[in-house]
């Protein structure tokens, strides 16, 4: 068995049921887990991390992922009348031009459509993340690249009973009902749980991904439920996302998105709430404060919140503060490019602050925790999310001497506050070594990007070949400033 030691580092230890600071310490491995942390001597290893004067961490726990190469930032600026405030889709399909829904991509960009982001979230820091569900076509290649990467992974096969469309005539929003096919989709998911669920050493887990709350029918959402219990997986769901969700809940049920959870009896421990920024008394849902946060809290169920995608609709969370208060347990996932746990702690921190009117809302640690060890909570897994002896060695090395920190007083406030995700240079998971020197020890960065250009073009492209309004792709994706010819 492979000895691995982390020497001398300022170590992210945990104890006494919190995590806490050891100057100089070192992390002992063998294998892919943790036997010690201490200041003793460490003796003879396989592979020695020198990490004197740098931080040692439990490497982030990203809960809401969208595998792909990702434009949202396209929607920065834009929205469309039919989706609220919520900007979901600044161009949107019809019931006619759904079908072509994304670009046609070859095998090798189909490869490095799933690779980027793991590379990407590795890089910054994640050790363990759940994606939200075949977002790049295929669940079985991801789960390969899963294994390939060595990141350790939640992994679904999304599926819906109905697309968000536009009216090709006037614009407006609709729900296009497609019934069985989401029942198909489920029934691939569950296949893929059977058949990979614990692959690559048990880096790799099944998910349940039932992808949209408004976009299934309870008796789907219930099986989904059942299944994730039988299964022994979690289950993950985008719920309380957007303000025409809310309202069509509210219509056809008169209940909010968490309260119509709540009476399926979906709200249990096993639960992620992708997003959950619109619950009852949020500003933008006209609606008096209710129970939505108590019911959460009482089901055991997590909230993965998205602070940076929600932000540049206008969209902030009312409060983080207020859900910890309300004992519900608060993760982050990143939705989004970039996938960037350090600026998704750093923009949560500070839009609660604003909202709240109040410095000590949005506490630093409760945000590092976030990012750790509740998330590892969400996932059920005790062996995640901190460095002691029997948790997995999932770690981090980030060195903050760096101008744009200054001098490290109390490193969990540089980190979260001051450092990027390019100051993280030594990335393990399951004890070994997967990013030395900021760069993957065997996938190549420079294939990755010049790779996800071109698959960016091809987007580019298919957003107008799917534009309710028939627009050229100019007219639709607006440059901030004119391309000169
Ligand atoms: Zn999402």
């Amino acid at each position: 068995m492979t000895k691995t030691v982390i020497r001398g580092g300022d170590i992210v230890v945990w104890h006494d049921g919190g995590h806490a600071i050891m100057p100089g310490g070192n992390v002992v491995i063998e294998g892919d887990t943790i036997v010690s942390v201490s200041r003793d001597d460490p003796g003879q290893a396989d592979v020695t991390i020198d990490a004197i004067g740098k931080l040692v961490s439990p490497g982030f726990i990203n809960c809401h992922v969208h595998a792909g190469i990702d434009t949202q930032v396209l929607m920065t600026d834009k929205g469309a009348h039919g989706y609220y405030n919520s900007g979901m889709v600044f161009a949107g399909a019809s019931a006619e031009t759904m079908g072509s829904r994304g670009p046609t991509l070859s095998g090798e960009e189909r490869r490095v459509a799933g690779l980027y982001p793991i590379i990407e979230l590795l890089k910054s820091g994640v050790t363990t993340f759940f994606d939200i569900g075949g977002s790049i076509g295929d669940v079985d290649v991801f789960g390969e690249l899963v294994g390939e990467s060595g990141v350790r992974a939640y992994v679904g096969h999304g599926f819906e009973q109905a697309t968000w469309v536009l009216d090709a005539e006037t614009g407006a929003f609709r729900y296009h009902q497609h019934r069985e096919s989401g029942i198909e989709g489920f029934k691939r998911g569950v296949r893929f749980v059977e058949e990979h669920d614990g692959d690559h050493n048990g880096r790799l887990r099944g998910a349940i991904v039932p992808a949209k709350l408004d976009n299934l029918t309870p008796e789907l959402l219930k099986e989904a439920q059942a299944a994730a219990e039988s299964l022994d997986v979690p289950i993950t769901i985008h719920a309380a996302q957007a303000g025409y969700e809310f309202h069509e809940m509210i219509r056809r049920v008169a209940r909010t998105p968490i309260q119509f959870l709540a009476d399926l009896e979906l709200l249990t421990p096993r639960l992620i709430l992708g997003h959950c920024i619109y619950v009852a008394g949020h500003r933008l849902t006209a609606m008096p404060p209710g129970d939505d946060l108590r019911l959460i809290a009482q089901g055991g169920s997590s909230v993965a919140h998205s602070a940076v995608v929600f932000a540049r609709r206008g969209i902030a969370m009312e409060s983080f503060q207020r859900y910890l208060d309300a004992g519900v347990r608060m993760t982050f996932g990143s939705d989004t490019l970039p996938r960037d746990m350090l600026q998704e702690m750093r923009l949560a921190s500070y839009l609660c602050k604003v909202v709240d009117s109040d410095w000590s809302a949005a506490h630093t640690r409760d945000l590092f925790n976030a990012a750790t060890v509740k998330g590892a909570e969400a996932l059920g897994r005790g062996d995640l999310g901190k460095i002691a002896p029997g948790a997995k060695a999932d770690i981090f090395v980030a060195d903050l001497r760096k101008f744009h920190i200054g001098p490290v007083i109390d490193p969990i406030l540089a980190l979260v506050h001051e450092a990027n995700a390019s100051d993280i240079d030594t990335v393990l998971v399951d004890g070994k070594v997967v990013i030395e020197g900021g760069q993957h020890t065997s996938i190549d960065h420079d294939w990755l990007l010049t790779t996800a250009e071109e698959i960016g073009r091809k987007q580019r492209a298919s957003i107008a070949a799917r534009d309710w309004k028939g627009r050229a792709e100019d007219e639709i994706i607006l440059q901030t400033f004119p391309i000169l010819a």
